[in-house]
């Protein structure tokens, strides 16, 4: 494989910063770097303001205003996170978080009011919010690449000296130098078809992995979102208010939707009818939450008085916990390599359990902020950047090839007698079969120099980011040898006091998880 350095590039740029990955984490981290006067390229494999998880959905964030909600949300986030949440994280969250929402807000976003007329900032719209950032990046003289995904980084185990990548239209290929990277691409979810996912394969992962850094909150991944069988919208909130019945319509008895799916999935069709909504709970769930009920309007099913056939579908690390380790200023350890968003761990922030509902997009916030500065500031301060290419294998596969390993990581992780609750000898057997598709891929033509087939490439790329990614969390979860949030065991059931810290994974060929001294 030749090194993009060696490889021609049609657009050829330099910058003091590179983001990759234009999501909230990504756009924040941008402006940040921008912000501290820097030069900023920032590349997306879709739109900018349009793709990743934010941009398809309503999320909530964690506005914590006044000294009063920030006690609770504290307290709550300590309470819930299974003796991994560390409070200073949750501090400096809460205080860039707040800072950038009323930032949002002086620049035109239109954040809902309460019923007595009072601005509430705990809910953004994804497209606004997302198309308001693309504004301000244009405004703040960051230039956008668009439809251009990355597929290796430029440097070496010396540091990050930025990106290769391909134009999605026409096949360019694209080169950016740059004194430092910020890695803002999201989670896995393993093309589970969960909405807005679809582009979220871990690739920044691996591209930070070739360059030697580490990942922790790996195994806290056993994360699904409810949907109807047909739909892809993810949105859990409606069902706290379902009744859930086999195909019998005998009822289904738990506390825990997600559990009671989990446990009758495997036996047969589940159906769910939120029908323990008070009339006032239907109208507010319809107004603030309407992406919930287009797939149902559009299947004419009324869900307060029809039951509708659901599944789970798994979201991996988009809205689970894991991603690269990185220390309060967003550096992974790498020199020039920072990471912000679903690409960093959230483990210090939501412990063991899911970061959805608030924490993960206040985290992309303050996570991109802290990172786009810290990545301008290492860029002022060097002169001489690595010019070698990393040792990033490109595997060519045919499309029979690459089904053929995407159905092999997916038969893995989506079953939930897999995932949702694992079990030691299972996992160490899809250690054995995830190997042997990391290797099939190791062994796979290489792609050439010249005349490149840009979306082959991007697709081998993708593939071997989700073969990694998954190799990296059979790797965390056999190494737990517990039950803990989100991380279920069958065979080690019981919560264990002594196993309250962080794991660390890294490699690519002998993936390894070891135990750290302290929570990152
Ligand atoms: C249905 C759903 C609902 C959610 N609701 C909430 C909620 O209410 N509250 C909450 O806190 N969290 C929620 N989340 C999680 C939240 O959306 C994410 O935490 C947030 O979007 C993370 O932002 P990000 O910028 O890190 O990643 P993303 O928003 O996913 O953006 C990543 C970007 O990287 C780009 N990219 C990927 N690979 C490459 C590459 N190789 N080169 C260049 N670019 C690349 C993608 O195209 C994408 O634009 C939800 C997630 C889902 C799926």
């Amino acid at each position: 494989m030749p090194r993009p350095s060696q490889m021609a590039a049609e657009i050829d740029l330099a910058a003091d910063v590179l983001v990759l990955g234009g999501g909230p984490a990504g756009a924040w981290a941008a402006l940040a770097a921008a912000e501290a006067g820097a030069r900023v390229v920032l590349a997306d494999k879709g739109r900018v303001g349009t793709s990743g998880a934010s941009a398809a959905a309503n999320t909530a964030v964690i506005a914590a205003p006044d000294a009063a909600t920030r006690a609770v949300v504290m307290e709550r986030r300590l309470a819930r996170g299974f003796g991994l949440v560390q409070a200073e994280t949750v501090e400096r969250v809460l205080d860039e978080a707040h800072g950038r929402l009323l930032d949002l807000g002086a620049w035109g976003y239109a954040f809902a009011r309460d019923d007595a007329g009072a601005i509430y900032r705990g809910t953004l719209r994804g497209p606004d919010y997302l198309q308001l950032l693309r504004r301000r990046l244009h405004k703040a003289g960051v230039r956008i690449l668009d439809h251009s995904p990355a597929l290796a980084l430029i440097g070496d185990r010396a540091g990050a000296a930025g990106a290769w990548g391909v134009a999605r239209a026409g096949g360019a290929r694209w080169r950016v130098r740059a004194g430092a990277v910020v890695i803002a691409t999201g989670g896995c979810a393993f093309r589970s078809k969960a909405l807005g996912t679809h582009g979220l394969t871990g690739d920044g992962l691996l591209m930070a992995a070739e360059l030697g850094a580490t990942l922790s909150g790996m195994e806290f991944s056993g994360q699904y979102g409810i949907s109807h069988v047909a739909a892809t919208v993810t949105k859990n909130l409606i069902y706290g208010w379902a009744s859930f019945t086999d195909a019998t319509g005998r009822r289904l008895e738990g506390e825990d939707p997600f559990e009671i799916l989990a446990r009758h999935l495997p036996e047969g069709p589940v159906y769910a009818m939120i029908d323990r909504a008070s009339p006032a709970i239907r109208e507010g769930l319809r107004r603030g939450q309407p992406n919930i009920f287009l797939p149902l309007d559009r299947l004419g099913i009324d869900p307060f008085t029809e039951r509708f056939p659901v599944t789970l579908r798994y979201e991996g690390t988009v809205r689970g916990v894991g991603g690269l380790s990185i220390d309060p200023r967003g550096a992974t350890g790498v020199p020039g390599l920072f990471a912000a968003g679903d690409a960093a761990s959230r483990e210090s922030l939501v412990g063991a359990t899911s970061g959805g509902g608030g924490p993960n997009a206040t985290w992309a916030i303050a996570s991109g902020c802290w990172a786009g500065a810290a990545a301008a500031a290492f860029a002022a301060g060097t002169d001489a950047r690595p010019d070698g290419g990393p040792v990033a294998e490109m595997p060519l596969l045919d499309d029979a090839g690459l089904a053929e390993g995407l159905r092999l990581v997916q038969d893995e992780l989506f079953p939930v007698e897999r995932n949702f609750i694992r079990d030691g000898a299972a996992m160490r057997g899809a250690r054995q079969r995830l190997g042997e598709g990391w290797r099939r891929l190791r062994r796979a033509g290489r792609a050439p120099a010249a005349g490149l087939d840009a979306a082959r490439l991007l697709r081998g790329r993708e593939l071997a980011a989700i073969t990694a990614t998954a190799r990296w969390i059979n790797a965390a979860a056999l190494a737990r040898t517990e039950s803990r949030g989100i991380h279920r065991r069958r065979d080690c059931a019981a919560t264990d006091p002594a196993q309250a810290r962080s794991l660390s994974v890294s490699g690519l060929d002998h993936p390894v998880a070891t135990k750290s001294e302290a929570v990152r």
